[in-house]
């Protein structure tokens, strides 16, 4: 992994330039998304020239989020001219997506700023900070040391990335740091009911229905410490699901008592498998697990996109993850 760049090295950067996009990974998360709009919000509050983009555009379960307005489709931005490009929570350069990978590459410099443990630093400047729960609460940090403004839409983004990367400020990443940026969030005006309610008591029925239809396919490993559940082309079409409504569901597969890998297999189109993946055990790391499939992560929480069909990609990943648990636990 390059050397993190400072604090300092970075402002330099921000200062001594007019022009950013910010951008995130594929099929973005409250991280994803919540990043781009704080930091991005903070270099217009110092004048700067920002455009917010995605591969896939802001979800609609993230639309609530003040200024997630400004996140326009990569495809249909027309031309941008950005002297900065930064890379915020996505793990490989590729992972921007196509579209936004042109564009990345067309600025004169990128920053990588993220949390996964398999990012390898592919920025001219890079701050990768893998203790981090969250992207978001790295921008919070630079934020702060750059005495960059924090308006409302800073705040707000920064607390749900860290809220939704976090499992509400629950998974073990969750540090001291973590609840005293809450609590200055919080002193700052952060209204925590109403954001909350709007992060997670507000989903689509089609949501409940797709839960009903993957627990049907659940299944557990003999000693219960693995279950997995899939979803196919055809469950989707049935409740006309959108890539984002299966954001958060591993859950209750991680929740079951005893198990201790979770596993989600998700037919895409053009024969590809989407893999996510759950550990409740520091001893058996998804990263490295996804790895040896070409995906990547956090050691706790990792994913892939491999070749299908889905039960030879399921046959192939669960006997990675017997193997992980039979020679570690
Ligand atoms: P997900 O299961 O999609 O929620 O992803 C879990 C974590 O792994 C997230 O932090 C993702 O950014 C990361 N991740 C997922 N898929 C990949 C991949 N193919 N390559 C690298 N990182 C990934
Ligand atoms: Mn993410
Ligand atoms: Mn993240």
């Amino acid at each position: 992994m390059s050397k993190n760049a400072t604090f300092e090295e970075i402002g330099e950067a921000l200062r001594g330039h007019d022009t950013f996009v910010v951008v995130s990974h594929v099929r973005p998360d409250g991280d994803a998304i919540g990043s781009i709009l704080a930091l991005g919000d903070a270099l217009e509050g110092i004048g700067k020239r920002v455009r917010y983009l995605n591969e896939d555009g802001c979800p609609e379960s993230l639309a609530f989020l003040p200024g997630s307005e400004r996140v326009e489709v990569s495809a249909e931005a027309g031309a941008v001219e950005a002297e900065v490009a930064i890379c915020l929570d996505t793990a490989a350069h590729a992972r921007v997506g196509e579209a936004t990978l042109k564009i990345v590459n067309s600025a004169a410099m990128i920053i990588n700023i993220d949390h996964h443990i398999s990012n390898p630093g592919y920025g001219k400047l890079n701050l990768i900070d893998d203790k981090s729960p969250s992207t978001g609460q790295i921008i919070y940090h630079l934020i702060e040391a750059l005495e960059l403004p924090l308006s409302e839409v800073s705040r707000d983004s920064i607390y749900v990335a860290t809220s939704t990367d976090t499992g509400s400020f629950q998974y073990p990443g969750t540090t001291q740091a973590t609840y005293e940026m809450a609590a200055d969030l919080v002193a700052q005006g952060l209204n925590v009911g109403e954001i909350n309610q709007l992060t997670y008591d507000n989903q689509p029925y089609r949501r409940v229905e797709l839960l009903r239809a993957l627990l049907n396919t659940l299944e557990l490993s003999e000693d219960g410490r693995v279950g997995w559940w899939h979803l196919t082309n055809e469950t989707k079409e049935k409740f006309s699901l959108i890539d984002d409504d299966t954001e958060g569901m591993i859950d209750t597969i991680r929740s079951i008592q005893g198990v201790v890998m979770a596993v989600f297999f998700e037919e895409l189109g053009g024969d590809k498998i989407r893999v996510s993946m759950r550990s409740k055990d520091r001893r058996i790391n998804c990263s490295e697990l996804c790895g040896i499939f070409g995906g990547g992560g956090h050691a706790l929480a990792a994913g892939i996109r491999m070749p299908g069909p889905l039960s030879e990609a399921r046959a192939k990943v669960l006997a990675e993850v017997r193997k992980a648990i039979d020679s570690s636990l």
